[in-house]
């Protein structure tokens, strides 16, 4: 594989050779934030969104002093200097670094980070005949509307997911509330054909790719109930599916040992998964 290429404050260089200091914030306290970018055929897919999710991340923990369009301009660059087209882009700013001390340090300078790869696709099969996924409990804390490095709920949960052989681990609340997946959004489609998902509040990751398929859904007047899923509904749901920047509309198939639906990737699935790669197909055909 190509080596990712990275930018750090400005400067560009091969991901390997980036130094970060042990006293930065993001890697002492997980005191940073972060997003995740899709690149189709070299552009940027969703930018506006990702770059107001991370202007909102920067305020809802309090770092102050990046210049979010000059961040933006070094992105461009070294996604154009990395010449990849089918690409990952995963930027990180931490609040810098200081002497280890738990409150915000007076005069800290963030750390600006990014870096390109090439994106790996899921296996075409899994997209065609949906894939499995794992319950665990949702482990993490108050604000997961805040898309923060601070991620150990979520791996612990995806690790036991991968153990199990699954694509994803469906995350449940004490009274069988589905939230969402640790790193995907999560949709059900119910017997009426409405989609089901949890509304955004601090349960859950405003997820971009979710905000792309609920407008489609309403292009296509598929009716939407904003409300949560509960995993005693599981048995009886026609159709599950998890969204995220790399997962795009992903099918579930079976959680745990359940089957869903059919077993087979369902109607209103198929329908959004195809909508979302026309809105990919029609945002390259008005690309410069
Ligand atoms: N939920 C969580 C917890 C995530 O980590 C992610 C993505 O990483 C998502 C949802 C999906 O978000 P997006 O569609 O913006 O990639």
């Amino acid at each position: 594989m190509t080596e990712p290429l990275a930018n750090l404050d400005g400067q560009i260089l091969p991901l390997s050779q980036v130094k970060i200091p042990a006293t930065d914030r993001g890697f002492l306290f997980g005191d940073a934030i972060y997003e995740v970018l899709r690149v189709y055929q070299g552009k940027p897919w969703l930018e506006e969104e990702h770059f107001q999710r991370l202007h909102s991340s920067l305020k809802a923990i309090r770092i102050s002093g990046v210049d979010v369009d000059r961040l933006r301009e070094r992105m461009h660059l070294t996604l154009r200097q990395s010449g990849h087209q089918e690409a990952l882009i995963y930027m990180q700013i931490t609040r810098g670094s200081a002497p280890r001390s738990h409150a915000f340090p007076e005069n800290s300078k963030p750390l600006e980070f990014l870096y390109v790869q090439p994106y790996r696709d899921y296996p075409a099969s899994m997209r065609e005949e949906g894939a499995r996924a794992l319950l665990q409990p949702d482990i993490r804390w108050g604000r997961c509307d805040i898309k923060s490095t601070n991620l150990l709920g979520n791996v612990l949960a995806m690790q036991a997911a991968k153990e199990a052989g699954c694509v994803e681990a469906i995350l449940y609340l004490p009274d069988g509330t589905l939230t969402e997946a640790s790193h995907s959004s999560l949709f059900g489609v119910d017997e009426k054909g409405r989609l089901w998902t949890t509304p955004n509040n601090p349960d859950i990751l405003p997820g971009i790719t979710r905000l792309l398929v609920l407008r489609l859904a309403d292009k296509l007047k598929i009716p939407v109930h904003e409300h949560s899923l509960n995993r005693s509904q599981l048995s009886a749901i026609p159709e599950l599916f998890i969204t995220g920047t790399g997962a795009e509309v992903m099918p579930i198939v079976q959680v745990d040992q359940q089957k869903i639906g059919t077993g087979k990737p369902g109607p209103v699935t198929i329908r959004l998964r195809l909508a979302y790669q026309e809105a990919v197909q029609e945002f390259l055909a008005g690309q410069p």
